[in-house]
């Protein structure tokens, strides 16, 4: 045996390990039995599976096993006979003969066949997530997932982060998202918060003194569960003073490409920067695919003074669908009720033939401006052009959203294209009352050049926030923080909260602030976003070992579940009926 982790007081070997470098050893190895077969009265197969893959083992006589016995098979290496050699294992050139078989523990037969993943319903796997689990392609996942952690964590460590555990029964913390409320049995009719993300808890380490802090963070987050959300994830969390944003940017750039060579084997060269601005310009979304073009071009100049009654508007966008002359009638009735769904007026198609294009609007085209449409992003014929117009903002969102539902490969497909964003807007919208909304939380510095549009043109300003995007998804976001009272005001009061609502949310941070602040900055990325674009994978359940239905439930321990009354009446709980 070479490395030899892999023996205990019950085994030799993992089963995938046993190779023809062992032919003529006594081994033993454990596992589950994956398979079967019987050859004649006297003679069977048993295919033996752990964390490593399988091994054959052959068993003369009889011996009473089913699939999922656990056992423990004591054998000789030997080359499998002519003939019978399985290319498709890694250990098909061998197998265990003259073996003896040991049960350690009996099994029903499981709900569903482990080895075949395509026609599982998810919801019997979840039901059995301990079962499931002993399939190949989770424990695949699982294992990228930990390999890419101690990535991360040793990327941090080299960098001089110091890994500090924050607390999860905490208070309110800034981000704005529905929070999970623990209630207090100590302290009648009160309340901790699970933390949406260690925010404040990091801003006071800086306070703190600790410089450069980092952890691998659950969050919490009661909103509505998708595809890439659940209510618990997990962030590589981070925080940094004496820096500014390239700094950040650096350090987890710098973890993200060693998490991305352990997983994928190779190391990109470097990550694209792009403002906001112009990732809304070109591709219509703060977390732009650069996986494939469809990019937004602007035909505003081309169209001033056109007959084209729909097209006078501020903007006109316009974008290239390859091969999209062929979609049928209804297909682009319905692309134009998803663009109105979407905000838009309506959408105008072109489709591009060999001399000149094919759509209602052709005869109210000048030919100027035909030429214009047939040239966006190089069109061809056969190829489709989409236009919005309609004001700046909405134009290229709802073009945005057709090119990601129109172009977007499967999570699968690579190459792995990163990107940071940068310079996103400070607020986004106003609220009811009129105020604007933080963009990122309101403890994000303005950009130093535009703090004097503040008070005079708060929606225009820019923020030091920055997001990592990977093939159209955010990874993650952080910002230069805010370390100076008048500037935390300013922001404070632009979003309308006033000194009293601010020291009662935030008092503690503000006044750790009075003694000492350093300038600091931070940031944090999702990790199942992360291993389930190396994995392949569309959701990131596919990543997380227990993970919640799209409903939030539990499949496996029922949760959420109703509590005894004595239980609630300790924590001073008591069910509204009918609720
Ligand atoms: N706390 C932020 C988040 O979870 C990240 C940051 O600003 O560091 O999105």
């Amino acid at each position: 045996m070479s490395t030899n982790y892999e023996a205990t007081s019950l085994r030799d070997s993992l089963c995938a390990s046993v190779s023809v470098a062992h032919v003529g050893q006594r081994l033993a190895v454990c596992g589950w039995v994956a398979k079967r077969r019987e050859h004649g009265e006297h003679l069977a197969f048993i295919d033996i599976r752990d964390r490593s893959g399988v091994i054959q083992a052959v068993v003369d006589g009889t011996v009473d096993v089913r699939n999922e016995y656990v056992v423990r098979v004591t054998g000789t290496v030997s080359r499998r006979p002519e003939g019978t050699v399985n290319d498709k294992l890694t250990t098909g050139e061998v197998e265990l003969t003259e073996c003896m078989v040991e049960i350690l523990a009996t099994a029903e037969a499981p709900p569903f066949q482990l080895d075949d993943r395509v026609d599982i319903d998810e919801q019997v796997r979840l039901r059995h997530r301990y079962l499931d689990l002993r399939r190949e392609q989770m424990q695949k996942n699982l294992r990228l997932r930990a390999k890419v952690n101690a990535a991360l964590r040793a990327a941090m460590d080299r960098q001089g982060f110091c890994e500090v555990e924050t607390p999860l029964l905490w208070a309110p913390t800034p981000e704005g998202s529905r929070e999970f409320v623990v209630p207090s049995r100590l302290h009648h009719g009160e309340f901790y918060v699970l933390p949406q993300s260690p925010q404040i808890a990091k801003q006071l380490l800086m306070v703190g003194g600790f410089d450069r802090y980092y952890q691998i963070a659950r969050c919490m987050r009661d909103e509505d569960l998708r595809a890439d959300r659940q209510f618990e994830f997990t962030q590589l969390d981070l925080e940094a003073s004496f820096v500014s944003q390239i700094d950040i940017l650096e350090f987890v750039s710098q973890a993200v490409l060693d998490a991305a060579e352990v997983a994928t084997g190779e190391r990109p060269s470097t990550i694209d920067t792009m403002t906001w601005a112009e990732a809304m310009n070109r591709y219509g979304v703060d977390k732009p695919d650069l996986r494939f073009g469809m990019t937004l071009q602007d035909l505003s100049d081309v169209f001033v003074g056109t007959e084209v009654k729909a097209f006078s508007a501020p903007t006109i966008k316009a974008m290239r669908v390859p091969q999209g002359a062929e979609f049928t009638r209804s297909r682009l009735d319905a692309l134009t009720d998803r663009a109105k769904g979407l905000g838009a007026k309506g959408l105008a198609w072109f489709r591009i033939t060999a001399d000149g294009v094919d759509s209602p609007l052709d005869r109210f085209l000048s030919d100027h401006e035909r030429d214009a449409i047939r040239r966006v992003d190089d069109a061809q014929p056969g190829d489709l052009v989409l236009i919005v117009a309609d004001d700046y903002l909405l134009a290229c969102k709802v073009l945005g959203a057709l090119r990601v539902e129109l172009g977007s490969p499967p999570v699968s497909q690579g190459p792995h294209r990163y990107v940071w964003v940068t310079e996103f807007p400070m607020y986004e919208g106003l609220d009811d009352d009129g105020n604007p909304v933080a963009a990122h939380h309101p403890f994000t510095m303005p950009h130093p050049d535009d703090i004097e549009l503040m008070a005079t043109d708060p929606l225009a300003v820019r923020s030091q926030a920055y997001d990592l995007v990977l093939n159209g998804w955010e990874l993650g976001s952080g910002s230069v923080r805010i370390h100076r009272a008048d500037i935390q005001s300013q922001v404070f009061a632009t979003l309308g909260i006033t000194p009293e609502e601010a020291e009662n949310r935030f008092g503690f941070l503000l006044g750790a602030f009075k003694y000492g602040a350093p300038p600091h900055a931070g940031f944090a990325f999702g990790i199942d976003r992360l291993v389930a674009i190396f994995a392949g994978e569309e959701n990131i359940r596919e990543v997380i070992a227990f993970p919640k239905t799209q409903s939030g439930a539990d499949l496996m321990t029922g949760a959420p579940k109703s509590i005894p009354d004595k239980q609630l009446k300790e924590l001073h709980l008591k069910p509204v009926k009918g609720a």
